[in-house]
């Protein structure tokens, strides 16, 4: 592309709500303008990107015979009541009707039409599996949409889902996207991690699921990794302390503790290290139909895990506020503990937690704590032991090595779904025995519109993107400087040769000054940066090539322009 014939504007001023990296530069590099909130247009380089990040994927869904479709992004409300999703995401979905009153929806996701393309298209075992793939608009109403293309509410996603007749052919199912995933982020030149994903309420126990995490400061997510093979999201890691010494079981005994109301406070007052108290947290379950409260019991310097809770208790919670705890249970905020609590609270006890120990605890009395409060002996409520805290840094994962905790911005997500949409959507197929059976789906999504946010996150300094070669606008930025003829008609002849050689050029023959062009380039961040400079040309007869990343330059003549330059691609890639 000639810069000339381009319409291209980059931008100085941008909106303050642009707060993280990739957002402020894509704005800045005029690659994106936002349309309304959490929704942008996607201007030429933008769109480049995206394309070189859909052809990675399609040629990597192609390598496992995964096969293309385009569903369509509205979609009729039956197929949605059909699976009992209408009502419940009503408010990440936006809903509408047509002019004959019939009940519509901008796609948030596609289980529910893939499935209904799946139930006309298969009818035998001999059929599966059935593997197909999109890229295509999606629209999530989210509560914050913000930082960009990071959390849109319009944004384009990769979403393949696969059928298959038993559990061992998923697993194989699984295993390939798991692969091709691998490869479509190693590609695209992104560090990343795989960690494993909470299941939540959207699978069975046995289902598998992982998270392509893209490592970055301003992450929304914490991964928990060691070095070589483990790594978890931050809500599912199950790791265990080190280096605890607890106190032996002693009697137990009142300690006054005037005002004390944070652990901290009180560990110190009385000479102990916090985990070597208890923590205690009272919630209120809330289920539709009932309320029940729960005392969670955690070492003092251990927080809790919210998801770990959740899936626990099986339904939302809420931390109840000091007029609730007083009011319904009778118990004093600061002062909480673990005796003499009402039978209505039921005691859950993290797992770190030694039960023949002996710990600080809120003594439920004002102003009072217990020394020596050991939970097999001064507790009588149930022992109910699980693993409810969040992990940190040093702890040990399942492998024996200690843990450290890095950002990451989940970028794909793969899902075995089992068989809840294929029942609900009475999707069967007939058995080797003509039984009818409901065929068992994976999901596998990658947003491509963040992953382009995420590569900038990953790859940015302060002049502007770092584009890793395989996903850039263009390979090669081309800076013509002079205002002679004959630099012009050497400019274009060069810039002509290297498209002519399969390089992807972006020639700067605006005419502006030398430093406007580098500014403009850095901003872009291409990985190469070609200029022609008249003045030095005369002089030695030598183009220069300057690599955005490292900023090293070399000198280099005509002829040996087209051969350097494209070993430069290669040694970039
Ligand atoms: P998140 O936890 O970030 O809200 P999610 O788990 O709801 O995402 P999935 O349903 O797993 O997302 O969607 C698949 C992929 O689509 C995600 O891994 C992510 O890369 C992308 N994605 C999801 N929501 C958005 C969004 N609002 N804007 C841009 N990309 C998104
Ligand atoms: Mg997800």
């Amino acid at each position: 592309m000639r810069l000339s014939k381009a319409s291209w504007q980059t931008y100085k001023e941008i909106p303050k709500e642009a707060e993280i990296p990739s957002h402020q530069l894509l704005l800045k590099a005029g690659m994106i303008h936002k349309s309304g909130s959490g929704i942008y247009q996607y201007l030429p380089f933008a769109l480049r990107v995206i394309q070189k990040i859909e052809n990675i994927i399609r040629q990597e869904m192609d390598a496992i015979y995964s096969q293309e479709i385009t569903m369509s992004m509205v979609t009729p409300g039956d197929l949605w009541k059909e699976s009992g999703r209408w009502d419940l995401m009503e408010n990440l979905m936006v809903q509408f009707h047509d002019r004959g009153g019939k009940d519509l929806c901008l796609s948030p996701t596609n289980e529910e039409s893939v499935t209904d393309i799946f139930r006309r298209l298969v009818k035998s075992y001999k059929q599966l599996p059935v593997s197909l793939y999109q890229i295509n608009t999606k629209f999530r109403d989210e509560i914050r949409p913000r930082f960009g293309l990071m959390r849109g509410r319009e944004f384009i996603m990769k979403d393949a889902y696969t059928f298959h007749a038993d559990k061992e052919s998923l697993d194989i199912g699984y295993d390939e996207m798991y692969k091709a995933y691998s490869n479509i982020f190693t590609r695209m030149g992104l560090e990343f991690a795989i960690v494993e994903a909470d299941a939540g309420n959207m699978g069975t126990n046995e289902s598998k699921t992982h998270e392509f995490q893209v490592i970055a400061n301003t992450g929304e997510d914490d991964i928990v990794y060691t070095e070589g093979d483990y790594a978890a999201n931050i809500e599912k890691a199950a790791t265990t302390r080190v280096g605890l010494e607890f106190l032996n079981n002693e009697d137990m005994s009142e300690v006054e503790t005037p005002n004390m109301r944070t652990i901290k406070d009180v560990c110190e007052f009385i000479g102990t290290k916090q985990y070597q108290s208890l923590k205690s947290l009272v919630y209120t379950a809330v289920w539709p139909d009932r309320e029940e409260h729960f005392l969670v019991m955690l070492l003092g310097d251990d927080e809790l895990n919210e998801l770990k809770l959740k899936n626990y208790i099986g339904c939302n919670f809420l931390l109840m506020t000091k007029e609730e705890t007083m009011r319904d249970l009778g118990l004093i905020k600061g002062f909480i503990g673990p005796t003499n609590c009402s039978e209505n609270l039921k005691v859950i006890y993290d797992k770190e937690i030694d039960l023949n120990c002996s710990y600080i605890v809120g003594a439920n009395k004002k102003d009072t704590h217990l020394k020596g409060f050991t939970p097999s002996e001064n507790c009588n409520s149930e022992k109910v032991q699980v693993d409810l805290r969040t992990a940190k840094p040093g702890d040990l994962a399942p492998n024996g090595k200690a843990v450290k905790i890095k950002k990451g911005i989940e970028v794909g997500h793969i899902f075995q779904l089992g068989d809840k949409y294929t029942k609900a959507m009475k999707a069967q197929v007939l058995n080797k025995e003509g039984k009818k059976i409901s065929p068992l789906m994976g999901c596998y999504g990658i947003g491509v519109t963040r992953t382009m946010a995420a590569a900038i996150e990953q790859s940015h300094d302060e002049n502007g993107m770092i584009w890793p070669i395989s996903i850039a606008p263009y390979q090669v930025y081309f800076a013509m400087i002079g205002k002679t003829d004959e630099t012009k008609f050497l400019g274009l002849d060069i810039y002509k040769e290297l498209v002519a050689a399969g390089i992807e050029v972006l020639f700067d023959d605006r005419g502006l000054g030398p430093g406007q062009m580098f500014k403009d380039a850095d901003l872009l961040g291409l990985p190469i940066r070609l200029t022609l400079g008249e003045r030095d040309y005369k002089v030695d007869g030598k183009f220069e090539i300057k690599l955005r990343k490292t900023g090293d330059t070399e000198k280099v003549s005509k002829d040996e322009l087209v051969s350097v330059i494209k070993n430069k691609i290669k040694d970039l890639a």
